[in-house]
């Protein structure tokens, strides 16, 4: 996929809650925290250093799928949320552990450090 069009993907997924983090406790995707605020949805934005993070919801998709996937079979979670599911993912399977495919546009000139 062309680097625009996953532009495109980001921003119709995390555009769905007005760029909040979707990660909702016992939802498919979620970190498996327990999110303070609202006991259920984390709500938590990127902040200036990190961006949210749009990932398949099914952690076991492999990449060449998700990154195929339509906006629908993603979600976007905060960077603390997408932390903690990888570290999961790596403490349950080191093999499953995802990249992240679509990352934020860059225009702002973001350090990627
Ligand atoms: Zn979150
Ligand atoms: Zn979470």
């Amino acid at each position: 996929m062309r680097a625009a069009a996953r532009g495109a993907v980001y921003a119709a997924v995390t555009g769905r809650m007005g760029g909040r983090c979707q990660c909702r406790t016992g939802d498919p995707g979620a970190c498996g925290k327990a999110h303070a605020v609202t006991g259920r949805d984390c709500c938590g934005r990127g902040g200036a250093r990190r961006a949210l993070v749009v990932v398949p919801v099914d952690p076991a998709v492999p990449d060449h799928i998700a990154a195929v996937l339509p906006a629908e079979r993603l979600i976007a979670l905060c960077p603390a949320c997408w932390d903690r599911r990888r570290n999961a993912a790596l403490a349950a399977d080191a093999g499953t552990a995802q990249p992240e495919l679509f990352p934020a546009p860059t225009t702002e000139g973001t350090d990627e450090s």
